[in-house]
């Protein structure tokens, strides 16, 4: 199988990416942000702890979304692989994922890291917010919230995957097919 983890801040481009790949690769994409704003949408049980979290730019609990995504593999497992997108997205979450797929004889081929700047971000989530209907996308101080969670949260998890020698850091800015063909590039590199 071939297992990627699409890391990267809040406009990095990540969905853009995975739909990309999974094309290529044919592999199953599990957006984690996706999956939530789905339950939401559904006005389920989980959908209604995860909404006042997302509307802040706070993440949701790791228990909700760690649950979520082995119920998700598990509907899965003849896969080709996997893409996990926007997870994991705290140490905590990282080390869950580790074990759960080790529970089902699998693993992680790679992290690819997609790097962007800061106003660069900024400037795309406003920019999708008149578009996309994401509430999270329209406020700026969400936005700068959602940056600041994930620089003290999640790009800890960058460092759980380079000590396993899995991380790949892209540059993501540049044209869409120009950051695919570096992501290309390096999971050709990867088993
Ligand atoms: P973005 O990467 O642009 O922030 P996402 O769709 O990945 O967009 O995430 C939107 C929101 O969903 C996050 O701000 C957070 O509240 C919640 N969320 C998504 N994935 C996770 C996760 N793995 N752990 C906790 N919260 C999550």
């Amino acid at each position: 199988m071939l297992n990627l983890v699409l890391f990267g801040p809040p406009g990095s481009g990540k969905g853009t990416q995975s739909e990309k790949l999974i094309t290529k690769y044919q592999l199953v994409h599990f957006s984690t942000g996706d999956i939530l704003r789905g339950e939401i949408n559904a006005g389920s049980q989980l959908g209604k702890e995860a909404k006042s979290f997302m509307e802040k730019g706070e993440l949701v609990p790791d228990s909700v979304v760690i649950g979520m995504i082995a119920q998700k593999v598990d509907q899965n497992l003849n896969a080709k692989g996997f893409i996990f997108d926007g997870f994991p997205r705290t140490v905590a979450q990282a080390e869950a994922l580790d074990k759960m797929l080790k529970e089902r004889s699998i693993g992680i081929s790679g992290m690819l890291s997609l790097e962007v700047a800061h106003d660069e971000l900024v400037k795309r989530l406003l920019n999708r917010g008149l578009s996309s209907g994401r509430a999270d996308d329209k406020d700026e101080n969400v936005i700068e919230n959602r940056i600041k969670v994930y620089n003290k949260e999640t790009a800890p998890v960058a460092d759980f995957y380079n000590k396993q020698n899995k991380f790949h850091g892209i540059k993501g800015v540049g044209e869409i097919d120009e950051i695919f063909n570096r992501l290309v590039s390096a999971i050709d590199t990867l088993a």
